[in-house]
């Protein structure tokens, strides 16, 4: 394309908040044939709110929330943002924890008044010898309405099982289906687990979705799909996504997300709507065509 044509182009894009970082950004673009797409944050608002607190053994449900926010309150996952305001919406007081632990992908850890505490995903129980199979039943079924239930433990026993909801934008199902419609192969990834992951991509028409991703693996299963010859796009608002954004032909970011993944890509997408993708899709696509 001639620098005048890109130059135009890129303004347009510009006029519809999508800010292109460079010429061979916009070029590539009409050029990519799969897409691959975060899921929390991304295909879903990034805003999860807690759904039900289900207790085992003869827990405290008010006793429970309160452990579970205190250990979350030092922890800067959006999951822990959701607990915590559900504690503080209930005037619950938090404690102060002892020996906290994040592990990433999985979880939190901590103590409470000599009590060690662990919060977060079937992993994590799995990890510590948490005999979690009489809740299982439960959190399949949460899962399998599109929400991330999250198991709480005291010492070695279960005691809850804490379940979030993150609504999925709006205009999500809409945007995907305009990029199936331009021959795209749209792939969700996501670290949540199968169940959850496969309710969010049919609610919005995806059939490949990778669940339980490590945040070092999003970059991996970029790779993998460019070294199939796909041309790769990748979409992704967190610190999680940023080496996969940066591997990718061509990396958007939601503009909304954090600052990392916007250095890392190579288009921001400002305005936050998966439309910006099949947007950003058509103007390169013209100005391909233009300079013919
Ligand atoms: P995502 O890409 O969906 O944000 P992550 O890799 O950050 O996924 O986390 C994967 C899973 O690990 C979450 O779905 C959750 O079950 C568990 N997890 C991660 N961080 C926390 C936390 N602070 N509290 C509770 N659970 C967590
Ligand atoms: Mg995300």
């Amino acid at each position: 394309a001639t620098p005048m044509s890109i130059m135009v182009g890129i303004g347009k894009a510009a006029q519809s908040g999508i800010l292109i970082r460079n010429g061979e950004a916009l070029q590539t673009t009409a050029k990519i044939t799969t897409m691959i797409l975060d899921k929390t944050g991304t295909i879903t608002a990034g805003k999860p709110t807690v759904t039900d607190v289900v207790t085992f053994n003869q827990s405290d449900s008010t006793e429970v929330l309160k452990l579970a926010a205190s250990l979350e309150s030092s922890s800067e996952h959006p999951l822990a943002e959701a607990i915590v305001n559900y504690a503080k919406n209930q005037n619950i007081t938090l404690e102060k924890v002892s020996n906290f632990n994040a592990i990433t992908g999985q979880g939190v850890i901590g103590t409470i008044n000599e009590q060690s505490l662990l919060f977060g995903n079937q992993a994590l129980m799995k990890s510590h010898n948490i005999d979690i199979a009489e809740a299982i039943p439960q959190a399949e079924q949460l899962a399998s309405a599109a929400k991330t239930p999250m198991y709480f433990a005291i010492g070695n026993q279960l005691h809850a099982i804490i379940a979030v909801a993150d609504p999925i934008k709006e205009d999500s199902a809409e945007a995907i289906k305009r990029l199936q419609n331009n021959g795209i192969h749209v792939v969700m990834l996501t670290g949540d687990n199968q169940a959850t992951a496969k309710a969010v991509a049919s609610k919005v028409g995806i059939t490949d979705f990778i669940a339980q991703v490590m945040p070092d693996d999003k970059a991996g299963e970029v790779t993998k799909r460019q070294s199939q010859g796909e041309i790769v796009g990748m979409t992704g608002d967190g610190i999680n996504d940023a080496p996969a954004l940066a591997q990718a032909d061509v990396g958007f970011a939601i503009g909304t997300g954090t600052d990392v993944a916007i250095e890392s890509a190579d288009i921001t997408l400002m305005r936050g709507s998966l439309h910006g993708l099949a947007d950003a899709i058509a103007i390169s696509g013209a100005t391909i065509t233009n300079i013919k």
